[in-house]
């Protein structure tokens, strides 16, 4: 930039820098003259200042698509498991009260007997 002293009118070339953004006392060479030399213009020594973001974005990583949805957690279907198991019981209870029918009709008391067998039940409803 260039550097006129308002007393002598003597003309300098200053480097930008060296006044700095806010200015800066000089002394003419010439005549001994001082004052303050303004920069040319903040804008031209000092980058104006970059925006803030409000929020910072960062290119995708590999692999991942657009839109970023997060995978949901796989479920425990808990009661799933617990339906199926209690089937199970039941078809291998079954499984074992007809293999062991017999041992268990016999263990019961004889009046019970009457109603498990299907004789038994045909006299108790009448047919
Ligand atoms: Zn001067």
């Amino acid at each position: 930039m260039q550097v006129t002293c308002p007393n002598c009118g003597a003309r300098y070339a200053v480097d930008p820098m060296a006044i700095g953004p806010s200015g800066r006392t000089v002394q003419c060479v010439r005549c001994s003259h001082r004052w303050r030399e303004r920069p040319i213009a903040p804008a031209a020594v000092v980058p104006p200042p970059r925006p803030v973001p409000d929020f910072v974005i960062r290119p995708p990583s590999y692999n991942s698509g657009l839109p970023a949805l997060a995978t949901p957690a796989t479920k425990t279907h808990w009661w799933r498991w617990a339906a199926g198991a209690v089937a199970v019981l039941v078809v291998v209870l079954g499984i074992a009260v007809y293999a062991l029918r017999d041992d268990i009709r016999e263990a019961m008391p004889a009046e019970w007997r009457v109603v498990l067998s299907t004789d038994g039940l045909r006299t108790v409803f009448g047919r």
